[in-house]
């Protein structure tokens, strides 16, 4: 598939189109970035960790039935996805507290949830991802009732089937953030417009994987929190991912 413009870049990704208008390349830099883009820096071979891991991971989720943005891979850093229009909503599902939610309701890192929690953000640096509601989504046409329903369904699907598939590489899934997209197609009568699909990537930054009984962090934490042994670490991920 050859590759023509340039129509996105952002933090971690770059989106190109191709001679088909109903598929993009989707490219993985090995740029990192944290709290809002205030922190950058460069993990060596990232971007090739995360193509392959979210590959992997999209090609299972469709298998379950979870439709995806994902078609094919194409090389080391690079994957065929389906053109959407992206919902500007960050849908963050958790298991177990960090991050965020420790610092919202002051909840020490670490404690179980009794049920999973779903939360959106308002997809925007510069306001840093506000917390929203159903009541901001529907208000303010974000998307419909139809559409976050079935956006909720299919996060806590996902989630259901993530805990499982990491639960077997011996790590336990602490929380993640997804985004989803409508189709579009050239066609517009095509059933399938509109759709909504899981899109982005999931990978160690967009994740938080906790290994069974260490606790020890495989995920993007690493480089926020400066722990060290970076680029080992999203190796390490893909190999267990990938074995
Ligand atoms: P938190 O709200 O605790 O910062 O993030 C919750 C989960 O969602 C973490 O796994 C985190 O990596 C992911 N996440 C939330 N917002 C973003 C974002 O803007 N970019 C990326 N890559 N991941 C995010």
């Amino acid at each position: 598939m050859k590759k023509l413009n340039k129509i996105y870049e952002g933090k971690a990704k770059i989106l190109y189109e191709t001679e088909d208008p109903d598929y993009l390349i989707q490219y993985f830099k090995d740029d990192a970035t944290a709290f809002d883009a205030t922190k950058r820096g460069t993990i060596l071979n990232k971007g090739i960790c995360n193509n392959k891991i979210s590959g992997r991971i999209f090609q299972y989720l469709e298998k379950e039935r979870i439709p995806t943005h994902f078609k094919e891979m194409l090389d080391e850093r690079q994957m065929l996805v389906r053109r959407v229009e992206i919902i500007p909503v960050e849908v963050t599902v958790r298991n177990i507290v960090a991050g965020g939610m420790s610092k919202l309701l002051g909840l020490e890192e670490g404690i179980v949830l009794d049920s999973p929690v779903l939360e959106y953000h308002y997809k925007n640096d510069a306001l840093h991802d506000p917390l929203i509601n159903e009541y901001h989504i529907f208000a303010l046409k974000i998307a419909t009732k139809n559409e976050l329903s079935q956006i909720d369904d299919f996060s806590f699907q996902i989630n259901d089937l993530l805990r499982e598939f990491f639960a077997k590489k011996g790590i336990d899934l602490v929380d993640f953030k997804l985004e989803f997209g409508r189709l579009v197609l050239s066609d517009k009568d095509s059933e399938q417009m509109g759709n909504i699909v899981l899109a982005d990537e999931i990978s160690p930054d967009t994740c938080r994987l906790w290994e069974k009984n260490t606790g020890r962090k495989l995920d993007k934490d690493r480089f926020r929190r400066d722990l060290g042994k970076i680029e080992e670490t999203y190796q390490e991920v893909a190999e267990r991912i990938l074995s």
